[in-house]
């Protein structure tokens, strides 16, 4: 017996294992500055806990309908409405176990071998595992920190074939923290107008996680011609701090979504009854907090990003959203280090500072975009103060 070929396609996550790999240095009482961090350190709400809590006293604890209950399925249809303006009826809405399962659903569900994906890059790791996971072929199209991260609908255009099946499109951005304006993404529905065959799923995760004046929009609202074949994705993970909860969400076409709940149906069942009925008190009640929690943010991105672009060699777009910044390295490949190891590579660079420094990042490469690394600020600003200080020295000592 051998692992499938299947399999073999696909990587382990590099940001998982950046966590463990951090685990395991503080367990060895090494004082290591973890930036890997792809979940807000704020906590669940209590009212979405005490759903929970509820659900479990109430009985709540049988199989579900497979792809979500009526119950969430009608607070996801009113998100949606509420905030995205988009009608989706519950027939057209699919809960998954966390966001990456949506991915995988959808994917799985539509690849046939030969389908071509484009993925913009920097991207979050999975889109390409995915993509190959299912049979299909990644195609990348590049954005550097030049163009804010964001690739042109005539790069887009440039890189569509018969064969493209999906455009990912992940506003704002897992690992750079751009987002689309709706100018911009009216630019990009306009030219998929031409290209009837290619389907968009918008990755909408960050949604509410955006900054200063910035308006989230997302393809499907600003595009309604793109609607029949957008799928709207999202979920609880990262604005109601629920990752451990593994709630994510689709809105799209009828047999999409029917599509979606068969493999369901042969693979995890429905999501958690109790996790779904916490997923439908954090849609359903106040959602004053997130505002409050993206100024928090809002603060951190600000100190991150001005004490990066303080290193000389360092270059660090200012983000729309999330809670990640992409430094450009270009300046800092090919400097040597007081041991005399010249740094080509980024995953040189983020080695030499979890050596030297002892702050964990993830290597742009893994991103698909090079030489950069990701930093979360989902941490203290006390850390992140101490964490920016130590990669400025570091990269101080370089020659
Ligand atoms: N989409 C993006 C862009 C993400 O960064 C993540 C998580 O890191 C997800 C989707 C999936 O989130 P989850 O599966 O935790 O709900």
């Amino acid at each position: 017996m051998k692992p499938s070929a299947a399999l073999d396609r696909i990587q382990p996550s590099a940001t998982l294992a950046l966590t463990s790999r951090v685990l395991d240095l503080k367990r060895q009482g090494i004082d290591v500055i973890g930036l890997g961090a792809g979940e807000p350190d704020f906590d669940t709400p209590d009212f979405v806990k005490e759903a929970a809590i509820r659900a479990i006293r109430d009985g709540k604890t049988k199989y579900t309908n497979v792809d979500g209950t009526a119950e969430l399925k009608e607070a996801i249809a009113a998100k949606f409405a509420r905030d995205n303006d988009l009608a989706y009826t519950p027939g057209q809405i699919s809960v998954n176990v966390g966001g990456k399962h949506t991915l995988f659903n959808a994917l799985v569900a539509t690849i046939n071998p030969g389908d071509e994906v484009i993925i913009p890059a920097p991207y979050w790791v999975s889109y390409p595992d995915v993509v190959q996971f299912a049979g299909g072929t990644p195609v990348f199209v590049a954005a550097g920190a030049d163009q804010g991260y964001k690739v042109t609908p005539d790069q887009i255009e440039a890189a569509i074939t018969q064969n493209t099946k999906w455009l990912i499109l992940n506003s704002p951005s897992n690992p750079s923290g751009a987002a689309y304006s709706a100018d911009e993404l009216r630019a990009i529905g306009r030219m998929l107008e031409a290209h009837p065959h290619v389907w968009v799923f918008a990755d909408d995760m960050y949604e509410h996680i955006v900054y200063g004046d910035f308006q989230f929009a997302t393809i499907a609202q600003v595009c309604p011609s793109l609607y029949d074949r957008t799928l709207t994705v999202n979920g609880c993970s990262k604005a109601y701090a629920m990752t451990g909860w593994r709630i994510g969400f689709a809105g799209g076409a009828e047999w999409l979504i029917k599509a979606m709940a068969k493999l369901q149906s042969q693979s995890t069942s429905n999501p958690c009854s109790i996790a779904q009925a916490a997923a439908t008190a954090a849609l359903s009640g106040d959602q004053s907090f997130l505002k409050e929690r993206a100024a928090a943010f809002q603060k951190r991105r600000d100190l991150v990003v001005g004490m990066l672009n303080a290193i000389p060699g360092v270059r660090c777009p200012k983000p729309e959203g999330a809670f990640y910044v992409y430094p450009d390295l270009s300046g800092v490949i090919g400097r040597t280090t007081p041991g005399g190891e010249t740094l080509n590579s980024d995953e040189a660079i983020t080695a030499y500072l979890l050596d030297q420094a002892k702050v964990a990042a993830v290597h742009g490469a893994a991103f698909g975009l090079s030489p950069a690394l990701r930093i979360s600020y989902a941490t203290s600003d006390d850390v992140l103060r101490e964490a920016c200080t130590r990669i400025g020295e570091a990269i101080g000592a370089l020659r």
